[in-house]
C-alpha cells in the first residue's frame, strides 16, 4: 500500500549488488519500492514488493512496469567480473539478454509514461585504443567515440545508451544515463566466477594461509579505480534529482591504483604474510586453458563532467571501502567454517 505523496520506484536488477543497495536507500528515504529480478537477493531485500521474473520476456516487463511510477532504475544486465565478460565464452548471451532487457524496458517505460528512468551503462563502453597506457587512460565522456569497446558487454552498453537517448529524443522519455566504473562493497558477489577484483582478492586473502601466495591475473601493473557502493548510490540519486543534464556521465573514483597495489591493501588488512603471485598471460593460459581476462591496460574515471554538472563528487578513500568489504566477506567465510 502506498500513502499519498509517497514516491514510487521500480528497481530492475534488485536481486543484484547495486540494485539491492539502491532499494535499501530508497526505502530509507520513504519511497514505495518494487524490486524485479530473475533471482532473489541473497543478502538483503527491503523492497515492498518483489517480482521474480525474466526481463527478457516482454510479458514479465509489462507486469513489472505499471502505471503511475515516478522512477525506474534499470540495473538488470547479464554480467559478471572479468572471468565472465572477457573470456569470450558468454558473448552471445551477454549481448542477447541485456539488449532484450533494455529493448523491453524502454518500450514499456514509454507506454506506461514513467516519469524518469535511470540506465546503468559502464566504463567498458570506452574504446580500447584510449586505454593502452596504464598512466594515462582517456575516459572523459566524449572519448567514447569512435566506439571500440574491448568486450561485447561494452558494445551492448553503447547500443543501449543510444537506445535510451533515442527514446528521449523521439518519445520525450525523461532518462538519466551513467557509466559506472568498478563499483564495490559488501552484499555483492564474492565467489563463483561472477565476482569482481576487489571481492575476489578479499576472498583469496582470507582463504590463503599465512606465508602463502595470492594469485593476481596479469602482471598486476594494469590500472583501475574503484568506487564504494554508498557513493555510487549517492551519485545516481543526485543525477536523478536534477533536470538540466541527462548524461551519459561517469560515476566512479578518480583515485587510480595498479591491481598489485589493490592486492597489497587487501593483504595488509588480512594481517598475514602473503606474497603476490602474478600470473602472466602464458602462465594463465597454461593453467586455466583460456586467454587471461585482464581487460584494458589502464582505466580511470574522469569526473570533470559530473563535478561540473552536479557540484559534488565521491571522495571516500579506497582503503575505507575495502576494509568494510573485507570485513563483510571475512565474516561470511569464517561463519561458514
Ligand atoms: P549484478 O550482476 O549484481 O546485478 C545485475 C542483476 O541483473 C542480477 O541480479 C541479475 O540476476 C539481474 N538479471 C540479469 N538478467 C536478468 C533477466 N533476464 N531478468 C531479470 N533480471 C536479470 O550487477 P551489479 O554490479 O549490481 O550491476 C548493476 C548494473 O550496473 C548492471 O547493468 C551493470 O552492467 C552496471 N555496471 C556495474 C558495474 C560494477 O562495477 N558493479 C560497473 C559498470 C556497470
Amino acid at each position: 500500500m502506498t500513502t499519498t505523496n509517497q514516491k514510487k520506484a521500480i528497481v530492475l536488477g534488485a536481486g543484484g549488488f547495486i540494485g539491492g543497495h539502491l532499494v535499501k536507500r530508497l526505502k530509507e528515504e520513504g519511497y514505495w519500492v518494487r524490486g524485479v529480478d530473475i533471482k532473489n537477493n541473497e543478502y538483503h531485500n527491503y523492497a515492498d514488493e518483489f517480482i521474480l521474473g525474466d526481463l527478457t520476456d516482454p510479458n514479465v516487463v509489462q507486469l513489472a512496469i505499471s502505471e503511475n511510477i515516478d522512477e525506474v532504475y534499470q540495473l538488470a544486465a547479464d554480467m559478471g567480473g572479468a572471468l565472465y565478460i572477457f573470456t569470450g565464452q558468454n558473448d552471445a548471451n551477454v549481448m542477447h539478454n541485456s539488449a532484450l532487457i533494455n529493448l523491453n524496458v524502454v518500450h514499456e517505460c514509454v507506454k506506461k509514461k514513467v516519469k524518469k528512468v535511470f540506465y546503468s551503462s559502464s566504463a567498458c563502453a570506452y574504446p580500447e585504443y584510449n586505454q593502452m597506457d596504464t598512466n594515462n587512460p582517456k575516459c572523459s565522456e566524449k572519448d567514447a567515440y569512435p566506439a571500440e569497446p574491448d568486450s561485447e558487454y561494452g558494445w551492448e552498453k553503447i547500443f543501449s545508451e543510444r537506445l535510451y537517448l533515442a527514446h528521449n529524443r523521439n518519445y520525450k522519455l525523461d532518462v538519466r544515463i551513467a557509466r559506472f566504473h568498478n563499483i564495490f562493497g559488501p552484499y555483492g558477489t564474492y565467489k563463483g566466477g561472477k565476482e569482481k577484483a576487489p571481492a575476489a582478492m578479499c576472498r583469496k586473502a582470507i582463504e590463503t594461509p599465512d606465508g602463502g601466495e595470492l594469485e593476481v591475473w596479469g602482471d598486476g601493473l594494469q590500472t583501475r579505480s574503484f568506487l564504494y557502493i554508498d557513493e555510487c548510490i549517492e551519485a545516481v540519486l543526485r543525477l536523478m534529482r536534477q533536470d538540466s543534464f541527462i548524461g551519459p556521465v561517469n560515476i566512479g573514483s578518480e583515485k587510480m591504483v595498479t591491481i598489485n597495489q589493490l592486492a597489497q591493501i587487501i593483504i595488509k588488512l588480512s594481517g598475514k604474510n602473503i606474497t603476490i603471485k602474478n600470473l602472466e598471460r602464458e602462465e594463465f593460459k597454461e593453467k586455466y586453458g583460456f586467454k587471461c581476462p585482464t581487460g584494458v591496460r589502464g582505466r580511470n574515471s574522469d569526473n570533470t563532467l559530473y563535478r561540473e554538472k552536479m557540484g559534488w563528487e565521491p571522495s571516500q578513500p579506497l582503503k575505507e571501502g575495502i576494509e568494510k568489504t573485507f570485513n563483510w566477506i571475512s565474516k561470511i567465510i569464517n561463519n561458514n567454517q
